[in-house]
């Protein structure tokens, strides 16, 4: 059965899905998985918005997995999403409802979707909001680990954002119980967020399981391309990036990461360790400097007089002509732009918000090293059809 003015997708007839049609009224698509569609809905008594995850179990045909497998796996997830309720940081899970084709997952809508989608649009994210979004997802992460629940797929695709730029970790799909942190063997995730010990023991027989620091390595990687809107490990072959993750082989390239605090780069350096048992822990992370700045926005406590408002506006105008005065004393020299335009910030910035909207998805395509190469004005091939 198909909706009249939604996309042209198959939607659950309501005959297999009654209990759900009487509560709620289904809306557009907000994303895709493998066999899963998101989609708004509204629930009818109380007029609140809601995102529905409906699984189909009937398209097992060219699948993998068998429908059963499917069925298993998705319950699975329903009780990780139980056990790790009630965290402001972690999604909420509103109601469920099967039946012999399709689940249904209803959860609380996150208006500003995802957070790879909001990476693409400001290309890269300052200092202050990337603390914003990384002790909301260490929260997150610490608080799922305390519960023995490893997330083993953490990506910016699966951190979603209400409608305040809130974390929301979602897509517990892989998520699993650990009871210590050598058990699992299974390789699942999502290639350039894997940690090393995840890929060590798909390849080799005389090594350990791997267990909750891969949530961590996955949190550095996630930092890592908040900060400069590129991954730290990719190569358009997947076996040299497999083998760069498994040296943990990356760098804080120039120019980008020139302006970047060494505070920023030293917490990535404690995720991005190779050892599990020497990578920073959830708890250890949140403890870091810079972590610990006190520079967040807490919108509810913003309650100032417009006299003190003013006068507090004049003084970050007047520390901010400061800042922009002492440290960056050299003007813009011509000859640099006309032969390095990119490496001067502001146009660097300029040039990386336009190859995202140019080429679409950095992030998941584009080659880290090669943002320059835009210059070379021929179509680039590569960045399009990789991957
Ligand atoms: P899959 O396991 O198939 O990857 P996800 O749970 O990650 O499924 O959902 C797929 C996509 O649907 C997400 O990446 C996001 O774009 C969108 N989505 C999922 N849940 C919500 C939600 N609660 N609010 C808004 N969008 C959502
Ligand atoms: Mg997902």
């Amino acid at each position: 059965m198909t909706i009249q003015g939604h996309e042209d997708d198959e939607l659950p007839g309501e005959d297999l899905a009654k209990e759900f049609y009487a509560k709620y009224e289904i809306r557009n698509i907000l994303g895709k998985g493998i066999s899963s569609t998101v989609r708004r809905c509204t629930e009818k008594a109380s007029g609140q918005e809601f995102a529905v995850k409906i699984i189909d179990l009937t398209v097992d045909a060219e699948s993998k997995i068998s429908k059963e497998e499917e069925r298993i796996a998705t319950k699975r997830e329903i009780s990780q999403l139980s056990a790790c309720a009630g965290h402001p940081h972690i999604i909420e899970l509103h109601d469920t409802f099967e039946t012999n084709a399709f689940l249904f997952l209803v959860f609380e809508i996150c208006q500003k979707g995802e957070l790879f989608e909001y990476l693409t649009e400001v290309v890269t994210l300052s200092e202050k909001r990337t603390r914003q979004i990384m002790r909301q997802l260490f929260e997150a992460v610490e608080f799922i680990h305390s519960h023995n629940i490893v997330h083993r797929d953490l990506k910016p695709e699966n951190i979603l954002l209400d409608d305040q730029l809130n974390v929301k970790l979602s897509d517990f799909g892989f998520a699993t119980v650990v009871n210590h942190d050598h058990e699992l063997t299974d390789l699942c995730g999502t290639p350039g967020y894997l940690a090393p010990e995840v890929l060590k023991v798909s390849m080799y027989e005389d090594v350990r399981g791997y267990g909750r620091p891969v949530d961590l390595w996955a949190s550095g990687v996630i930092m890592y391309t908040l900060l400069v809107g590129c991954p730290p490990f990719w190569h358009r072959k997947q076996i040299y990036m497999l083998r760069a993750i498994m040296e943990g082989r990356y760098s804080f390239y120039s120019p980008e990461w020139d302006d970047i605090s060494d505070t920023a780069k030293d917490l990535i350096k404690g995720l991005l360790v190779v050892d599990p048992e020497q990578r920073l822990t959830a708890v250890a992370a949140l403890a870091h400097p810079f972590l610990k700045s006190d520079d967040v926005i807490t919108h509810d406590k913003v309650i100032i007089s417009k006299k003190s408002f003013k006068s507090a506006a004049l003084a970050v105008i007047a520390m901010r002509r400061f800042h922009i005065f002492h440290f960056n004393p050299q003007p813009i020299q011509v000859a640099v732009v006309k032969h390095d335009p990119y490496s001067v910030k502001v146009i660097r910035k300029f040039i990386d918000a336009g190859a995202f909207r140019i080429y679409g998805h950095w992030v998941k395509k584009g080659d880290n090293q090669n943002r320059a190469a835009l210059f070379e004005n021929s179509p680039k091939r590569d960045l399009k059809d990789c991957c």
